[in-house]
C-alpha cells in the first residue's frame, strides 16, 4: 500500500509553522507497513489543492489530507474533495444535530457557517471528533482510500488513533514494518558510512539511512516482513553487523539520548557529576537535567564565563589563567578538578573553548574546545577543533563532554 499525505494550510507555507501532522502520520503508517511515497504542503487554495489531490488519486492507494475542515471560508477540503470526486455535498443530519447540541450547551447560537461542517461528499463516512467540532471523513473512490482529518494536532491524533488505525490495520496486506536506530558519537558521518557500507549496501531489507542529528550520527534501519517477529529478526541480523563495525561508538540502540545513557551509567555505578562550563554556557547541565531522575546523579555546577568566576567558582588560579589563557588544557583541567572538589561530586567536568564568531586567533582558532574530566582515577583532558558556527560548536562541545563522561563510567 502506497500512501500520500497532503497537509493543507497557508500558515504551513510561512516560516512560522511547520507541518508536524505528516510526521506523526508517517510514523503510524510505517508501523503498519505502509510506506509514505509523497507528501505535499499546500495553502488554503482551491485551485492548487485540486491539482495536488487529483495527482494523488492517480498515484496512491491511500491519500490523507490534514487541516481545512473547519467552519470558515478558507477551510476548503470538503468542497475540493467533493468536486474532484464528482460527488455532491450532502448534509448529514447527525452531524448537524451534534453541532446544534454543542452550541446549545455553551449557550450560543450557531453561526450559519458552522453548518458547512455538516456537509459531506456523498457516500463519505464521517469520523467523530472527540476533541473538537470538525468531523473527519473517510471515502473510498475507484479503489483509493481517502481520509480527511482536522488540522489541530491533538484532534488529528485522537481521531487517527481511535478510528483510522484499526481500519488501516486490515488494509496493510499483512506487512509489518519495524525500525531500529543506532546512535553513534565520535565518528564523522563519512566514516560511519564507510564502516557500515559492506553490510548495508548488500541489504535492501532492512533499508538503511544515515543522518546527522545534533552532534551525533544516527543509522536508521527499517525492516518489513509478514510479522513483527520476522521484521525484528531481520533487524537483528543487520544490526549485529553494524554494531560490530562501529564498536563502542554506538551509545544507543533503542532511541535513548546520550544524556539518558550517561545518566543510566551514573546511576548504575552510583556516581555523581558536577560541571564547570564556559563556552557551553550551561548546555551540559541543561542536557543532564532533562533526564528524569537526574537528581540522583547530577549535583549541579557553575557557568563560569569570566576569568574571575573561573577562579571564584571553580578555584582556577588567576596565575594559571594568566600563564595559559582561559582557553587552554591546564584551565579545563583545573575547572574539572575545582568543581569536583567544591561540590564533592565523584566526577568533575570542565569545558572551555572559543565558540566564535569572534575571539579566534591563529593559534587559538574559533572551534577550539578543551573538555576535561576528573575523578578518583585522575584527570583527563581532550582538545577538539570543531567546525561550523557558534551554535554547532556549542552543541558539539556538549556532546563531547557527555561522551567523555560516558566513556569514564562505562567500564
Ligand atoms: P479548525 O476547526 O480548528 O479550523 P481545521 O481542520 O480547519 O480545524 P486548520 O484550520 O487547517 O484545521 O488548522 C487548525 C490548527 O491546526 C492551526 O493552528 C494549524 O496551524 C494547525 N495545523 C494545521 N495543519 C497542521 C499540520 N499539518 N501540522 C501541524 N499543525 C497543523
Ligand atoms: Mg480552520
Amino acid at each position: 500500500v502506497d500512501a500520500e499525505i497532503i497537509a493543507v494550510g497557508s500558515e504551513l507555507l510561512t516560516p512560522f509553522r511547520l507541518d508536524t501532522n505528516s510526521l506523526y502520520l508517517t510514523g503510524k503508517l510505517n508501523a503498519l507497513g505502509i510506506e509514505v511515497r509523497f507528501k505535499t504542503v499546500v495553502g488554503d487554495d482551491r485551485l492548487r489543492l485540486k491539482e495536488v489531490f487529483q495527482a494523488a488519486l492517480e498515484r496512491s492507494d491511500l491519500v490523507i489530507l490534514t487541516g481545512g475542515l473547519g467552519p470558515t471560508e478558507d477551510d476548503v477540503n470538503r468542497e475540493v474533495a467533493a468536486e474532484v470526486l464528482g460527488r455532491p455535498l450532502v448534509e448529514v443530519q447527525e452531524i448537524r444535530r451534534r453541532l446544534e447540541e454543542r452550541f446549545a450547551r455553551i449557550g450560543r447560537t450557531m453561526a450559519g457557517n458552522n453548518l458547512r461542517q455538516a456537509q459531506v461528499p456523498e457516500g463519505a463516512e464521517w469520523l467523530d471528533n472527540t476533541k473538537g467540532t470538525a468531523p473527519g471523513l473517510w471515502l473510498e473512490h475507484d479503489g483509493v482510500r481517502i481520509i480527511l482529518l482536522p488540522g489541530p494536532p491533538h484532534e488529528l491524533e485522537a481521531m487517527f488513533e481511535s478510528v483510522c488505525l484499526p481500519r488501516l490495520e486490515r488494509l496493510s496486506d499483512g506487512q509489518r514494518l519495524r525500525t531500529r536506530i543506532y546512535k553513534v558519537v565520535g565518528l564523522p558521518e563519512s566514516e560511519v558510512d564507510q564502516r557500515i557500507a559492506p553490510a548495508t549496501t548488500q541489504s535492501t531489507n532492512p533499508a538503511t539511512t544515515v543522518l546527522a542529528v545534533s552532534g551525533a550520527i544516527e543509522v536508521h534501519l527499517r525492516a518489513r516482513a509478514a510479522t513483527h517477529q520476522e521484521a525484528d529478526a531481520l533487524l537483528a541480523g543487520l544490526g549485529d553487523k553494524i554494531e560490530a563495525a562501529l564498536g563502542d561508538h554506538v551509545f544507543s540502540t533503542h532511541g535513548e539520548s546520550l544524556e539518558e545513557v550517561v545518566g543510566m551509567y551514573l546511576v548504575m555505578k552510583q556516581k555523581t557529576v558536577a560541571v564547570a562550563e564556559s563556552c557551553t554556557g550551561g548546555l551540559v547541565s541543561e542536557r543532564l537535567t532533562r533526564v528524569p531522575g537526574s537528581s540522583s546523579f547530577f549535583l549541579g555546577g557553575a557557568v563560569c564565563y569570566s576569568d574571575e568566576l573561573k577562579t571564584r567558582l571553580a578555584a582556577v588560579s588567576a596565575a594559571l589563567i594568566e600563564a595559559n589563557g582561559a582557553v587552554s588544557k591546564p584551565v579545563a583541567q583545573a575547572m574539572a578538578e575545582g568543581i569536583r572538589e567544591w561540590t564533592g561530586a565523584s566526577i568533575g567536568v570542565g569545558i572551555t573553548g572559543i565558540a566564535g564568531p569572534g575571539g579566534g586567533t591563529a593559534d587559538k582558532p574559533v572551534g577550539l574546545v578543551y573538555v576535561s574530566i576528573a575523578d578518583d582515577r585522575g584527570t583527563q583532558v581532550r582538545e577538539f577543533r570543531f567546525p561550523g558556527d557558534r551554535e554547532r560548536i556549542r552543541t558539539w562541545a556538549s556532546v563531547a563532554a557527555l561522551e567523555l563522561i560516558r566513556r569514564r563510567v562505562r567500564t
